[in-house]
């Protein structure tokens, strides 16, 4: 059966799924092989629980013609995505970077939806079986598809961007993530790079921050819309960034209030705006969309626990994000301070020195306590009345239970390994 045949029987579907415990009635499942097991051992449970078809890559699970057996099933989940993408020839708007990818989309689905019909990422599916999740999901209805795209080595992103064909493109920033996939903060910038390459190859646009060199420098062939901070050659001005402690931002005629903490969510906000204005989004109602959108799942929250104020940001963690984050807080006007911070993984090489970087930035600043938590940290132990170590989150959490934390504002932040909101059951 050739592609088109294929997507003719998913026209049919009311969705994909990828796993029997979240399948819907209609839908077309695939069953992929993954590390512990391979889905075509759910073929019949799938069509029992009302998969309508089901992919399989081994035929030894061919029951009757609502099983469509091929090579690759992830491969054809793949071809599949890329075919409905050009079926529909919907504007795309493709996401990648090191930080700030999922913030970023969220706000620019809540801007845009203002005026569009938008389908986005969901979560966190931004790889390459969630890109492909997530363009299937669009329907004749979706006007504007947003797409987020992650990766942790070179090559992804161009092929994602094969799949995605995005019309429009925005890098976040170029951090220190998936150091050790990509081999070093060179191979971060080239991997990423490469949605820049698509959008020239295919003359198509890019959204630049003008505050990021890298950007600017990386992305100099591209037609573009740009923002950026006081940048009078910039499509779109900002007049002043502050955090009180959520980020306010003045542009020309209007001015935001989020309930975002983090002066690195300015960039993401900006980013969101920019987009917008692009679209013809109304600035009111680009405000009113911004303002509205209140962060989930540990992404930069803000909590009250007792007579303690938290900024939970325990979602993941990187040198980057890490240092923007400590430096943020670093600056905050508040009183007894206190900073949890959880080893950054996958750095391979560069672990040891990057978490150096981070034990230095603690013990040189006299603004807040720090306990430093995980093996990474641990190997730099040099505990004093500021800065403490602890080698596991249960050595920590017995500390926790031996001291009372009262009117603290506290900074919790780690990689996803170290699950930091655990903390929360402490303080
Ligand atoms: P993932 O790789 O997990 O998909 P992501 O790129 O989607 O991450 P978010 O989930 O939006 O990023 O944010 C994760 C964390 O990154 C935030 O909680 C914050 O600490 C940090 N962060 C967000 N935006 C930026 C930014 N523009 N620059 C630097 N760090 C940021
Ligand atoms: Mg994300």
């Amino acid at each position: 059966m050739n592609i088109q045949d294929i997507h003719n029987l998913f026209l049919q579907c009311k969705s994909v799924s990828i796993d029997t415990r979240k399948i819907e009635a209609n839908s077309m499942f695939f069953a992929i092989k993954g590390e512990n097991f391979d889905a075509n051992t759910f073929t019949q449970q799938a069509l029992d629980l009302g998969a309508l078809f089901v992919v399989i890559d081994n035929a030894a699970y061919f029951i009757d013609e609502r099983t469509i057996l091929v090579e690759n099933s992830l491969e054809t989940l793949q071809e599949l995505a890329k075919f409905h993408r050009t079926y529909l020839g919907l504007p795309v708007i493709a996401l990648t970077g090191s930080n700030g990818k999922t913030t970023t989309k969220e706000l620019i689905n809540v801007v845009l939806s203002k005026k569009f019909k938008t389908k986005a990422t969901i979560g966190n599916l931004n790889n390459h079986i969630g890109v492909p999740l997530t363009i299937l999901s669009f329907t004749k209805e979706t006007e504007l598809g947003i797409v987020e795209m992650g990766a942790n080595h070179k090559k992804e992103i161009a092929f994602l961007c094969e799949i995605a064909q995005p019309d429009y493109g925005y890098i976040t920033n170029f951090g220190k993530a998936h150091l050790e996939g990509f081999g070093g903060v060179e191979g971060v910038i080239q991997g990423k790079s490469e949605m820049y390459e698509y959008l020239v190859k295919n003359k198509k646009t890019a959204f630049i921050n003008l505050e990021d060199p890298i950007q600017v420098d990386k992305s100099k062939a591209i037609q573009s819309f740009t923002f950026g901070l006081n940048k009078e050659q910039a499509d779109i001005k900002i007049r002043s960034v502050e955090t009180n402690p959520f980020v306010a931002i003045r542009y020309d005629g209007f001015a935001v209030q989020s309930n975002l903490i983090g002066l690195y969510n300015a960039n993401n906000i900006n980013a969101a705006v920019a987009i917008g204005t692009y679209f013809k989004v109304a600035d009111n109602d680009i405000k009113s969309a911004i303002e509205a959108y209140t962060p989930d799942n540990n992404r930069s929250q803000l909590l009250k626990k007792g007579s303690n104020q938290i900024i939970l940001d325990a979602y993941n963690a990187n040198p980057s994000s890490m240092a923007v984050a400590i430096a943020n807080f670093i600056q905050l006007d508040n009183q007894n301070k206190i900073m949890i911070l959880g080893d950054m993984f996958e750095l391979g090489n560069e672990s040891e020195q990057e978490h150096k970087i981070i034990v230095d930035a603690v013990v040189g600043q006299d603004q807040s306590v720090c306990y430093l938590i995980g093996k990474a940290f641990y190997l730099h132990n040099i505990s004093n009345e500021k800065v403490r170590f602890f080698e596991t989150f249960d050595a920590f959490a017995d500390f926790l239970k031996s001291i009372k934390l009262e009117d603290h504002t506290i900074l919790i932040k780690g990689s996803r390994g170290m699950a930091l909101e655990r903390t929360l059951d402490y303080i």
